[in-house]
């Protein structure tokens, strides 16, 4: 994938350069609705995304709905299934194993978080290896540990592509991880060891997190919490890429959508700075997308090889 690059560079005064998640989404979603159309003139087939929401989580429900769009935009077919709260595991796995065997179907995602009953493991392992476009599969966790192709997690995938997009290098330099979850830290860190840096996992148990971080050349932030990254835990000129989703109260009693970055104070330090929202969000669809295109590919045997 090569998105445009300067065209989506935005350089406020006195400050590094915003990372446009958004506009580099946008143009990724140009070419894959080229690549779907081409695919459909050649197979008459579509690629398809089957969503599963259990319940009714608010934030699950906008992440759903704006998947679903990105589907339509790029001619996607999206099979949306959502259950009730009180879904038994029984009954998901039933559900699972059909659109495994559905040949409409190439990508599967089951939304997290999952209501208690429901064992979130067991059933993301349930998914055909080959339509687990969360990349959360354990094969898919080997492959990516191997340095195989397969499918990757959307988020760390999403911050990777972005950093292409804007040319920044990234072997021999060092590149600091905040965060080790399985969705983002963990399979971030070893992404960019595959692209050649030299990788720190930072992490809640982590002493001199302000001197681990002011060390990066390269400093990414997948944590969940507001403002934790202040301008003196950066490096002068450090790329800053900033994961987190969070609500913070504002004085008016609403609440704003923010990072783990104090964007304010850090893009001024920065040389380059993902914006909240509009910086990794964007991407993680993005990625989404591209999994989906990848997995029809897979399953209709048009896989080149490498991803
Ligand atoms: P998580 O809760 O599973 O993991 C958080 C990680 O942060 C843990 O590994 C923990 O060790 C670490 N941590 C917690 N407190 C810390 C501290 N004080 N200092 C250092 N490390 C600390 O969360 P996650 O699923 O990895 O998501 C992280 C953030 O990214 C959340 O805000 C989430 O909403 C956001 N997110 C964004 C996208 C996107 O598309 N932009 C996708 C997934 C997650």
């Amino acid at each position: 994938m090569h998105p445009h690059r300067s065209s989506t560079a935005l350089t406020p005064p006195m400050s590094g350069t915003i990372l446009n998640g958004k506009a580099v989404a946008q143009t990724l979603e140009v070419e894959l609705a080229q690549q779907v159309a081409s695919l459909r003139a050649q197979t008459g087939k579509s690629p398809g995304l089957a969503v599963i929401r259990v319940g009714d989580d608010p934030a699950s429900a906008v992440y759903v709905r704006a998947k679903e769009q990105a589907c339509g935009r790029v001619g996607i077919q999206s099979f949306g299934c959502h259950l009730p709260k009180d879904t038994s595991a029984a009954d998901l796995v039933t559900k699972i194993d059909a659109l495994n065997q559905d040949e409409q179907v190439h990508g599967i995602l089951l939304q997290l978080p999952l209501p208690p009953q429901l064992d979130e493991r067991a059933l993301l392992y349930r998914i055909d290896p080959n339509k687990d476009v969360d990349g959360l599969h354990p094969e898919n966790l080997g492959r990516l540990l191997r340095g195989e192709p397969g499918l990757q997690s959307c988020t760390p995938r999403g911050v990777m592509e972005l950093l292409t997009a804007y040319d920044i290098p990234l072997a021999g330099r060092s590149a600091v991880v905040i965060g080790r979850s399985i969705l983002v830290g963990k399979p971030l860190g070893l992404m960019l060891l595959a692209a050649n840096a030299t990788v720190t996992i930072a992490h809640s148990r982590s002493q001199n997190l302000g001197a681990i971080a002011a060390q990066a050349d390269v400093l990414i932030a997948a944590v969940g919490r507001p403002k934790l990254i202040t301008a003196d835990m950066v490096k002068p000129q450090a790329v800053v890429v900033d994961v987190g989703i969070n609500r913070y109260p504002r004085p008016d009693g609403k609440t704003s959508l923010v990072g783990d970055v104090d964007f304010e104070a850090v893009a001024p330090v920065a040389s380059h700075i993902t914006p909240v929202p509009g910086g990794v969000g964007p991407m993680t669809v993005a990625m989404l997308l591209h999994n989906t295109v990848w997995s029809f590919r897979y399953h209709e045997g048009l896989l080149e090889t490498g991803k």
